[in-house]
């Protein structure tokens, strides 16, 4: 690599942005606090607290030591002369320059999913596993690993060729070919998730008929809301972690439980996270979700159009001739701080949609007490962080911090009907 500015200017980029987060999960450690909050006191013991600090500064180590491993690898790439290395080897490969681009990229996906590898195994059977969370065997690890890497050939791979292609042919208007391009596969890839790619992962089953299914369904009647099935999922395969989750659209909207969840929750809190889940759906969510996903996909595009025409920059990192691959690996590296600031603001109109879905929830039978119960349940189950660092909350959550909801549901008093009312 020629150190030129333009050069330089990309790494810093990437060692700004890395930094950055790596301070806010550096902050979030030192701004635990020892005293048990308030509102968990009675749900949460003092030694699940103590308990869940500990998970957090184990999980924090690994993912600083994670992130660090992976910067250090690709600074000694680009400086080493790995991209003039690669590039040469992918166009031996393969003659045409959308098959040596597929290569090349491919190739460094292939190698940052390899040098992970470790990590990945050491977060599941060592650090989830010492605090009672992994139930992974290494059979289901393997298999994920290879599945996913079987969607990631057949998916990733046909999505990368479309958009070498349109850069390669279509000139100035390619960034557009290739928006319309992304946009139509992630609008397919809503539909065809939850039956075709999900069931690769886990298991789903309709939800026994019994109280806890009867109240679900009653309340999406009495919502008027199509509910195409209540499924539960074998997350416990996984993990003992707890979550639920809404998929489809139009009428094929279902809602999945983790099994990890059932025997957390009574059936009345299992409603107020249906209701939650339709609160989304009812207010636009999701609707509105799609399309500023897609608008952050052509700003990203359009940018990258304008980003490969920087002469120079390619031959700095030892590309023998320009190309539209070794330019969208370099833009990859130089959108960083702007990605996470996009990200950050993503999160932020998330955050809000999540307190106008919580507030929905909170007009459902239970009232807000029943959202708030099974926020609890769920923040003990999970051994969620209770006190995150501001900077971390704003640059990676899309949920609020429980202690946040909770303030706001206890702000809308104790509901429209008493718990257990007719
Ligand atoms: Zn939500």
């Amino acid at each position: 690599m020629t150190p030129t500015l333009p050069a330089l200017a990309v790494l810093a980029a990437l060692i700004f942005t890395e930094a950055l987060s790596a301070l806010a999960r550096w902050l979030n450690v030192r701004s635990l606090s020892l005293e048990l909050p308030a509102p968990l006191r009675g749900i949460w013991s003092e030694e699940a607290y103590a308990r869940s600090q500990r998970y957090l500064a184990a999980s924090t180590r690994l993912g600083l030591a994670r992130e660090g491993f992976s910067l250090a690898c690709l600074l000694a790439f680009l400086s080493c002369g790995g991209v003039c290395w690669l590039d040469g080897a992918a166009r031996a490969a393969f003659p045409g320059e959308v098959g040596a681009g597929l290569a090349f990229l491919g190739a460094l996906a292939l190698a940052q999913a390899l040098l992970d590898l470790p990590f990945a195994a050491w977060s599941a059977f060592v650090v989830e596993a010492r605090f009672g969370f992994n139930t992974t065997t290494a059979r289901t690890f393997v298999l994920d690993r290879l599945k996913g890497l079987g969607l990631a050939v057949i998916l990733g791979g046909a999505l990368l060729a479309a958009v070498l292609w349109a850069f390669q042919t279509l000139g100035g208007m390619a960034w557009l070919a290739a928006w319309a391009v992304v946009t139509a596969f992630s609008g397919v890839l809503l539909v065809v998730a939850p039956t075709w790619i999900l069931p690769l992962f886990n298991r789903f089953e309709p939800l026994p008929q019994g109280d806890t299914r009867q109240a679900l369904e009653d309340y999406a009647r009495d919502e008027g809301f199509a509910l195409d099935g209540v499924f539960v999922m074998d997350g416990s395969k996984r993990s003992t972690k707890a979550n639920a989750f809404f998929t489809g659209v139009g009428k094929r909207k279902r809602i999945s439980l983790y099994d990890t969840l059932l025997d957390k929750m009574t059936p009345e809190q299992l409603v107020a996270v249906l209701a939650h889940e339709i609160g989304h759906s009812r207010l636009g969510h999701i609707r509105t979700g799609f399309w500023l996903g897609t608008l952050r996909t052509g700003l990203t595009l359009g940018l990258a159009q304008l980003f490969l025409g920087w002469g120079g920059l390619q031959e700095a990192f030892g590309a023998t001739r320009p190309s539209i691959h070794v330019g969208l690996m370099l833009f990859a590296l130089a959108w960083q701080p702007l990605a996470l600031g996009l990200g950050a603001l993503s999160n932020a109109v998330s955050r809000r949609f999540e307190r106008q879905a919580d507030a929905f929830a909170a007009r459902a039978p239970g009232g807000p007490q029943a959202l708030a119960e099974a926020l609890k349940a769920l923040s003990l189950a999970n051994l969620s962080n209770l006190t995150p660092h501001p900077l971390l909350v704003a640059l990676e959550y899309s949920h609020p911090p429980v202690l946040e909801r909770l303030r706001l549901l206890a702000a809308h008093g104790p509901g429209p009907r008493p718990s257990g009312a007719a």
